[in-house]
């Protein structure tokens, strides 16, 4: 099989001063990806629920001028080239897509979610991401004259906890030669197992979780999803693998449809955990990278101590670029597996 799910345990002693300076010993555990051995640590206090600050006065007062609000965003945001898009803007149901005033690449857009101006997590629904989605598709359609060689990228950032200036939902949508550096990763390894072993990393990386069920949260008819051995949030990602399909443009509606439906799910369970904010980011390959099957990655994002505005990206994780999880994805995987389940009945 080749997946091994690496980890190792290690012992802090020290005298405590909550304890009468008794010698206390602490856990950690380090972990390795099985793909690309990107290390991570799992620290002893998992299982905290973070305080959340109070958004309420942000949230009424960035609404007197917000840009993405029903009364502006026809108004005051950039319209397409009328060479490239006639129309302007790209409108499905709820959602609203333009040009980036702030371009990532060529072709570089915004994507709003829906026409209330604050939603928390659990208000969303699952047709306000299956018309975002299907927006932001037709727009990379439309504009990638080279399917072969471009990405077609989609990323959500909610909240300022996740890097969002503007509180009102909104995604960006690109296209272009680089994905970053976290997708070139994943997608070169998986490229070379796939030399190496004649089947795809996620065939046998799904076998073995749908195996041992630690970190299994749900399946479809067109996903399974998962939380990720080593997360990159510091509680725990949630990713959606689609078998066999490398880009957005291999889902048809109803793959988008049952996506939207258990991301809604998701973003339930994790409002009932406190959780307000996230990054999310699809994770494509070019047609035909075998080796890499389509993601869908939800990283929950927190301040760790919101009185002081304290992130979560302390120079462990920013510079040396390793993971800190204080969540177990064990446990948070047994937890929303449940939720889920309950849901459906
Ligand atoms: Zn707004």
């Amino acid at each position: 099989m080749g997946i091994e799910f690496k980890k190792q345990d290690r012992i802090a002693a020290f005298l405590n001063p909550f304890q009468n300076f008794e010698r206390t010993e602490a856990k950690c555990q380090i972990r390795r990806d099985p793909l690309t051995g990107r290390s991570g640590r799992l620290a002893h206090f998992i299982g905290i629920k973070p305080p959340a600050p109070d958004f309420e006065k942000i949230i009424e007062d960035s609404e007197k001028n917000c840009p993405f609000c029903p009364e502006n965003v026809l108004a005051i945001t950039p319209k397409f080239d009328p060479d490239e898009i006639p129309e302007g803007r790209l409108e499905k149901g709820e959602s609203v897509l333009f040009p980036n005033l702030l371009p990532y690449d060529a072709h570089s857009a915004i994507a709003v979610l829906c026409s209330q101006h604050h939603k928390r997590l659990s208000e969303f629904t699952p047709e306000i991401f299956t018309d975002a989605f299907t927006n932001c598709r037709n727009y990379l359609d439309r504009v990638i004259a080279d399917k072969n060689q471009t990405y077609g990228l989609i990323t959500w950032n909610y909240m300022p906890a996740a890097g969002s200036s503007q509180m009102h939902p909104h995604l960006q949508v690109y296209a272009g030669q680089t994905p970053g550096n976290f997708p070139e990763r994943l997608i070169s390894d998986g490229q070379e197992y796939f030399r190496e072993h004649g089947r795809p990393y996620w065939e046998d990386y799904l076998a073995a979780e749908t195996r041992s069920m630690e970190r299994f949260v749900a399946s479809g008819d067109h996903t399974t999803w998962l939380t990720d051995f080593v997360s990159l949030s510091a509680l725990t990602d949630v990713i959606a693998v689609f078998p066999e399909r490398q880009t957005l443009f291999d889902l048809d509606d109803h793959a988008l449809e049952e996506t939207a439906r258990i991301l809604d799910q998701v973003l339930k369970y994790l409002d009932e955990q406190g959780v307000y904010s996230l990054n999310m980011a699809w994770l494509p390959a070019l047609p035909g990278q075998r080796g890499h099957w389509l993601q869908l990655r939800i990283s929950p994002r927190i301040y760790m101590a919101p009185h002081v505005w304290c992130t979560e990206t302390p120079s462990l994780v920013y510079q040396y670029q390793e993971s800190f999880m204080i969540w177990s994805p064990e446990d948070t995987a047994g937890q929303l597996r449940e939720f889920i389940r309950q849901a459906s009945l």
